[in-house]
């Protein structure tokens, strides 16, 4: 399973909490503070390195707030694994 991270651009984020909801992992809360635009924006909280990349978050957040990054097996890594 690849490994994987976001991001959350609060300048973007409208904390409308549709990237909460998604989360196979339930890695993404709200936060209690509020950005500089008076919302509460989304935080990752991943401890245990769980999110796995799938960038469903990102796919469902409407105004392009996540940025998702994943960890890529070189070929020559997979080709040892095989
Ligand atoms: S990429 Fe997937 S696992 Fe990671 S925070 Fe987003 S929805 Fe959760
Ligand atoms: S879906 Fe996007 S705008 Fe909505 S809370 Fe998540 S990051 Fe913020």
């Amino acid at each position: 399973m690849a490994r994987g991270t976001i991001t959350i651009d609060e300048k973007r984020c409208k904390g409308c909490e549709l990237c909460t909801s998604v989360c196979p992992k339930n890695l993404i809360q709200m936060a209690t503070y509020f950005s500089a635009r008076g919302y509460r924006p989304a935080i990752l909280v991943d401890p245990h390195a769980q999110c796995t990349g799938c960038m469903l978050c990102s796919t469902i957040c409407p105004d392009v707030a996540i940025t998702v990054y994943r960890e890529m097996k070189s070929r020559k890594a997979q080709l040892v694994a095989a």
